[in-house]
């Protein structure tokens, strides 16, 4: 029987990313008639055994690959992945690192960030934006294995439970000669933008830095939110670059992403368009973020969000 095959790295344990990817690698496999299995590159929690083989029928953890250098991590992967018709990683940049060369080592095709997969006539369909978010393209994965990075976060989660067994792969891992011998992570507190359940996002139509401080801080407070910005407010310096949303910034999924004083530029849009619901705030009616959003509020944002802050803690106390 043919298999689609997932890799994980545990250092993100069974998130929402790693949920994501085992539910799309579970609906291409029924797709397909394949076996799901799947591949942890790294030791893994219970959590992380336990979700996936709820979704795979089998689960082969790499737990002597404690930390993420290329070579083993490929090596390990082109090993335990040989002979599937698909192979699925999320978005983390591993995973991005590792797929063209995963597929080259294969002899299969790469696809990057795709949004949705599907079984047509028996081959792999694949959606993702094109022209800087303006367009959606599909396209067919002739070559097998079809290796692709999925937007994990915004897939749905596998459904049943298949009651798949979990073993300690063996695998000859080579010696790295490669090494990444430095790793500096981003300083955060709370949920990171891409786990984030609520996201304030602010733009370059607040000002200045002030205003994120300000206001946004304790609206994003008061609503349990994660703050986002657009690339205008990152670059002039307002706030840290990582707190970026767009083509070149994070992807988020959050189930609400409010915009506030963002224009909502195509670039923008790529980065929050797997939002469950948008909501805006923003001075000009034409603002093409309201052609994008579920609630708009056309107005100020000083005149809007200090009442909108005090409403929601008259409501919470
Ligand atoms: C290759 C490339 C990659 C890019 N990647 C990204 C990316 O990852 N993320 C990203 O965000 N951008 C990205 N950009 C930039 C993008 O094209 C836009 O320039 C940027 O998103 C604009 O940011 P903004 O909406 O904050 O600013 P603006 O477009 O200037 O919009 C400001 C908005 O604020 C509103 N406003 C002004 N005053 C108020 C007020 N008092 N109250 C309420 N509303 C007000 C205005 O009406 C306006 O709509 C990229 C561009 C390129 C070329």
């Amino acid at each position: 029987m043919s298999r689609v095959q997932i890799v994980l790295f545990s250092k993100n344990g069974w998130d929402r990313g790693a949920q994501g990817v085992a539910g799309a690698g579970r609906r291409l496999a029924d797709g397909l008639g394949a076996e799901l299995h799947a591949v942890v590159l790294g030791p893994a929690d219970d959590a992380l055994k336990n979700g996936l083989a709820a979704a795979a029928q089998k689960v082969q953890v790499v737990s002597a690959l404690e930390e993420y250098q290329p070579e083993p991590a490929l090596a390990a992967a082109a090993s335990l992945c040989d002979g599937a018709a698909a192979v699925l990683f999320g978005n983390d940049t591993y995973s991005q690192e590792i797929v063209p060369r995963l597929a080259h080592r294969l002899g299969g095709a790469p696809m990057a960030d795709a949004q949705k997969l599907e079984v047509k006539d028996g081959r792999i369909h694949v959606t993702r934006s094109a022209y800087g978010g303006k367009a959606l393209s599909e396209y067919v994965m002739k070559a097998t294995p079809a290796v692709i990075w999925v937007r994990s976060r915004a897939l749905e989660p596998a459904e049943g439970d298949v009651g798949g067994a979990v073993e300690e792969a063996t695998v000859e891992l080579p010696e790295a000669k490669l090494r990444i011998t430095e790793r500096h992570e981003e300083a955060q507190e709370g949920a990171s933008l891409e786990e984030a359940e609520i996201i304030v996002s602010g733009g370059r139509g607040l000002g200045g830095p002030e205003p994120f401080e300000q206001m946004l801080a304790p609206l994003a407070d008061v609503m349990h939110a994660v703050q986002g910005a657009s690339r205008a407010a990152c670059d002039a310096g307002w706030v840290p670059p990582n707190w970026q949303v767009g083509q070149t910034g994070k992807k988020v999924a959050p189930e609400l992403y409010l915009a506030i004083a963002i224009s909502g530029a195509s670039q923008h849009l790529l980065g929050m368009g797997d939002s469950k619901v948008v909501a805006a705030i923003n001075t000009d009616a034409d603002a093409p973020i309201f052609k994008h959003c579920s609630f708009g509020i056309v107005e100020d944002y000083k005149n809007v969000v200090p009442l909108l802050t005090e409403k929601l803690k008259e409501m919470q106390s």
